[in-house]
Order: structure tokens, then C-alpha cells, then sequence
């Protein structure tokens, strides 16, 4: 995360609705996306993980629920799936070179009922630069759920 301030203010630009994605990146979060990051940088560490180790478990099971091709795929403790890829591409709004297939994954948790939602540019906005999202985002990963359902 070499972003600097200025370069994150831009970057915030295409997280709005409507830029990149109809939805955006930020939810109904008010905080600039410095503040999003670093909070949510702060948390994960107090929770004993890093942003790799939740990534890789999110690529892990994102690749669980490709090969059920829509079919849920079940755990012991969740089942995985899927949706339909939309078709198409969206890029990443930190605008590096990666672009990332639509469709999303739904975690179930057995137990709780609880649901992890994600999209492949999801974990890699994690992996690369620790961004889970603004509140009220229909794909924020709150990081102590993650630690809860999938550690
Ligand atoms: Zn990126």
C-alpha cells in the first residue's frame, strides 16, 4: 500500500456509484477511503490476521464455488456457490492492470445462517490493498466476521 493521500482522493472518485460499478465501493460509509483502509487495517491485525492469509482463504473458496458451476458446494461447517457470471469484466478502482470477472460467490455459514458475499475483484482489492469496502457496501467484508466464519 504505496498509495499516497492525493492518489487515494482520485481513487475514491471511481469508487462512487456508477464509475466502475452501478453499486460502487463504498456503501453509505462517509469516511474518506484512507480512513476505510487504515481502520480496517488496524482491526485485522487486532484480530491476528493479515490481509494474504484472509485472501487466500477467499481465493480458496471462490474457487470452490467456480467448480460447482451454480451448484452449492458444501463444506462441513458452510456450503459455497456461484452466481451466474453476469458476463463481463469490471477493472480495479486503484487502476492497476488487473480486470476481474463479474458474478459473485455466497458463503452460507451452517450454523449461524450468517452469508459472506464477495466477487473475484473483492479479494483482490483485499489481497492488494487491504480495502474491504465501505459500510453499507453490499460487498463489505466485515474482518471480524471473516475471522469468525472462515478461521
Ligand atoms: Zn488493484
Amino acid at each position: 500500500m504505496k498509495d499516497n493521500s492525493s492518489d487515494l482522493e482520485s481513487v475514491q472518485m471511481q469508487m462512487q456509484p456508477g464509475v466502475l460499478t452501478l453499486e460502487g465501493f463504498l456503501g453509505t460509509d462517509s469516511r474518506s477511503l484512507a480512513e476505510i483502509v487504515q481502520a480496517d487495517d488496524a482491526e485485522v491485525q487486532r484480530l491476528g490476521l493479515t490481509h494474504e492469509r484472509i485472501a487466500e482463504r477467499l481465493t480458496q473458496l471462490t474457487q470452490m464455488a467456480l467448480q460447482g458451476f451454480g451448484t452449492p458446494q458444501k463444506g462441513d461447517e458452510f456450503s459455497v456457490v456461484c452466481s451466474e457470471a453476469i458476463g463481463g469484466w469490471v477493472r480495479c478502482p486503484f487502476r492497476d492492470k488487473g480486470r476481474f470477472r463479474k458474478g459473485e460467490i455466497v458463503l452460507t455459514d451452517k450454523n449461524s445462517g450468517r452469508m459472506l458475499t464477495w466477487t473475484p475483484l473483492s479479494v483482490h482489492l483485499i489481497e492488494e490493498h487491504g480495502f474491504y469496502q465501505g459500510k453499507g457496501s453490499h460487498y463489505r467484508l466485515e474482518p471480524s466476521l471473516l475471522k469468525e466464519i472462515l478461521f
